[in-house]
């Protein structure tokens, strides 16, 4: 999805937009590319591929590597291997039953042969010349004398490209036309100079051109140009994200229209029906400090779950109320939305502060009625959804808005909110424990106060790992939580969202419901369902009309059912730790001891080692480096966890060195340029928006 701008070739590239040539061959529409047409167009559609210049950057997600193959000798049986040799004799086609032909031939290597077999694909064989030398890939099978191997790839020995790239396919499309295609596309490329970045930077930071990166990502010359034509694209995709957050940032860089002046809020609590953790205090005094400042506020406050962080955004907004401001407070799901104006009602409404929720099942007059509220300033504390950010939402006086788990929300979408005010002071509340350098990197210059501590007398939340041998037990244990008067969840992972693994989580729903559970009102939620009617669901269960709430993971992140005291987990190894940390704490909310019931059927050392460090550590930051540890940064930060454009290619964790210059250059850039509207940074500016509008999060 970039955009390219042919550089003036004559001109030694000095200028790369300044022609201001923006139609340039690469835009065009992909089924003119020879090989694709417009059947197949459509299927490269569904790969976000619609111009030849979106195929260029369809990355390869791994490769085959024919350059070093084995002997024939050496060839692992029963495995994949890649080997060399020269065809000896092509054999007679064997008609075994209709529509099946099986074709073979023999290859040598000088030292042992093999015999080749093929099913059904006589263009395959055809491909198979007596005498000549080929490279195969596939699995070889027989014994030590007599080796096969069968429906191989197979590439001319003499091939230039022995790095052969594999991409993410979908329907209608192979591995081997993606390849001719690209190809096709990197024709394109031939006799001329496409840039994206100012020269200058390619040189301090000794990037390769995009030409060459774009030629060696598909179709590497060696290991080496491979690594650097990924640095490139990384650097290139750094820079832009940078950029992009930089420019965000930049919107709401100059005065804040709400200073705010130094009102005490001991009051509030005094009001308060708990005494606030040192640690809430002292986020919410960096979150006044901020507010009295001349510029907006800018912070991130992170806690654990259940650390209590309702409560420093209701202290912010009263703060802010007492100053006159609106307080925005906006959350990822209705029944967020909803759980946070209680709350928030809860403690502001004994002020005589008007508060009110908006979100988008309202009905249309309901609606008005209260944006025509908002409008007024009538009302000060306003909680809502993305409703809040829509263009008929107006305010009176925005001076603080507030958005609830951040990583739900695209960087664009909190940017639109703040825009609402005058420079309004922006707070954001985040469970994810994320390690702190890897937040700085993420979140910039964003300031952070950490919530280190949990309110007096909460009970850690006791964790067991077990086999699915103990099920049984497992559920006997939630029985008697039942008994007592507790709830309890029950979690079953679906690693896709498709009717396969739905229909396996509702039958196990129904079983345990008609057997285990057969006295007990069980409920189901899972991501197929309407937003009204999970919130529903999520209702009933909070009101104490289900027992038992079975749920895949749209559990709602947040959500507070203090009387949940047990959670069970179903195939539990498939759960990064971070996530298991969050689920877990959707019990131990209360005051009852609460647990968490880990199963798996798949007990392999790595996975009970993982499982034990559940039962060990309760802190979310310690269980977030544990994480990173085991799995490495690159799942951490998969699926979209921190609500940032998806990157393509570039590894938020793994490329820190590159991310590190890149934002110096982005920060280098900004300065000089904050809107980046100066000519010579048109073609940045073009991949800023185009990567940003990439932003899908809900
Ligand atoms: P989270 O940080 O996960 O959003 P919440 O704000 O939902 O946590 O708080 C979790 C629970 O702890 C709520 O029921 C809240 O009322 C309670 N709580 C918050 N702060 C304190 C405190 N200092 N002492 C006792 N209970 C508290
Ligand atoms: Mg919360």
């Amino acid at each position: 999805m970039y955009m390219f701008y042919p550089s003036n070739n004559t001109a030694g590239r000095k200028s790369l937009n300044g022609a201001g040539v923006m139609n340039t061959k690469l835009d065009s529409d992909i089924k003119y590319l020879k090989g694709v047409g417009p059947k197949r167009a459509e299927y490269y559609q569904k790969l976000g591929v619609s111009t030849v210049a979106d195929l260029l950057c369809h990355y390869p997600r791994s490769y085959m590597d024919f350059s070093s193959p084995v002997s024939i000798n050496d060839a692992m049986l029963n495995e994949n291997n890649i080997i060399k040799g020269r065809i000896v004799k092509r054999l007679a086609a064997a008609r075994i039953r209709r529509g099946m032909t099986i074709y073979k031939a023999v290859m040598t290597d000088d030292e042992s042969d093999i015999t080749i077999v093929i099913y059904n694909s006589e263009f395959a064989f055809n491909r198979l010349i007596e005498g000549r030398e080929y490279l195969l890939y596939g699995k070889v099978t027989g014994n030590l004398v007599r080796k096969e191997i069968s429906s191989p790839i197979i590439l001319d020995a003499d091939t230039a490209d022995k790095i052969l790239p594999v991409y993410p396919l979908t329907e209608g499309l192979t591995q081997s036309l993606l390849r001719t295609t690209v190809q096709n596309a990197l024709k394109y490329l031939d006799g001329e100079i496409y840039e994206t970045i100012p020269k200058e930077i390619a040189a301090r930071r000794g990037l390769c051109s995009l030409n060459f990166a774009l030629e060696n990502i598909h179709f590497p010359k060696d290991f080496l140009s491979l690594s650097i034509a990924k640095n490139r694209l990384v650097f290139d995709e750094f820079l832009t994200l940078g950029l992009g957050m930089l420019k965000l940032k930049g919107r709401s860089r100059g005065k804040t229209g709400c200073k705010m002046n130094d009102v005490s809020i001991d009051e509030f609590y005094d009001g308060l029906p708990f005494k606030l953790t040192n640690a809430q205090l002292n986020a919410i005094n960096d979150c006044i400090s901020d507010m009295k400042k001349g510029y907006p506020m800018n912070r991130l406050v992170q806690g654990d779950v259940g650390s209590g962080k309702t409560a420093v955004a209701a202290a912010c907004a009263f703060f802010a109320c007492k100053n006159g401001c609106q307080t925005a407070l906006m959350a990822p799901t209705e029944i967020l939305a909803n759980q946070h104006y209680k709350t928030l009602s809860d403690f502001l409404v004994p002020f005589g502060i008007k508060i009110c929720l908006l979100t988008g099942s309202l009905t249309a007059k309901n609606k008005r009625e209260i944006k025509e509220s908002i409008k007024s300033g009538e009302v000060l504390v306003i909680v809502g959804t993305h409703a809040l950010v829509e263009d008929s939402t107006e305010f009176d006086n925005l001076g603080l808005v507030i958005t609830d788990e951040q990583h739900r929300f695209g960087v664009e979408q909190r940017a639109n909110l703040s825009n609402k005010g005058n420079n309004p002071h922006c707070m954001v509340m985040s469970a994810t424990p994320i390690p702190r350098t890897l937040a700085l990197m993420i979140y910039g210059d964003l300031d952070i106060s950490i919530i280190n501590e949990f309110p007096k007398g909460r009970k850690p939340i006791e964790t067991f790992a077990i086999t699915g041998k103990g099920r049984e037990r497992a559920f006997g244990f939630v029985i008697q939580r039942l008994k007592e008067g507790r709830q309890a969840y029950i979690v079953c992972p679906m690693i896709e969202e498709n009717d396969l693994e739905l229909q396996s989580v509702k039958e196990y729903s129904d079983k345990i419901s008609r057997s285990y559970f057969k006295e007990y009102r069980v409920g189901l939620l899972h991501g197929r369902l309407k937003p009204k009617q999970k919130d529903a669901i999520m209702q009933e269960f909070k009101n104490g009309n289900i027992d038992i709430l079975v749920s895949t993971t749209v559990v709602e992140v947040g959500v507070d059912v203090p009387n949940a005291a047990v959670m069970v987990i179903e195939n539990s190894e498939r759960f990064g730790l971070s996530q298991l940390h969050q689920l877990r704490g959707r019990v131990g909310r209360g005051s009852e001891k609460s647990y968490c019931i880990l199963i798996t059927d798949n007990p392999t050392e790595e996975c009970v080692k993982r499982l034990k460090i559940m039962s060990k550590i309760s802190d979310g930051f310690k269980i977030s480096e544990e994480d990173l540890k085991l799995r490495g940064p690159g799942d951490f930060f998969g699926s979209r966890q921190h609500g940032l454009p998806a990157l393509k290619i570039a590894d938020m964790a793994e490329d820190t060195e590159i991310l590190r210059q890149a934002q110096e250059e982005a920060r280098a850039i900004i300065k000089d340029d904050p809107t980046l509207s100066k000519p010579e940074n048109k073609s940045l500016a073009e991949l800023v928006d185009k990567l940003f509008s990439r932003t899908i999060d809900n």
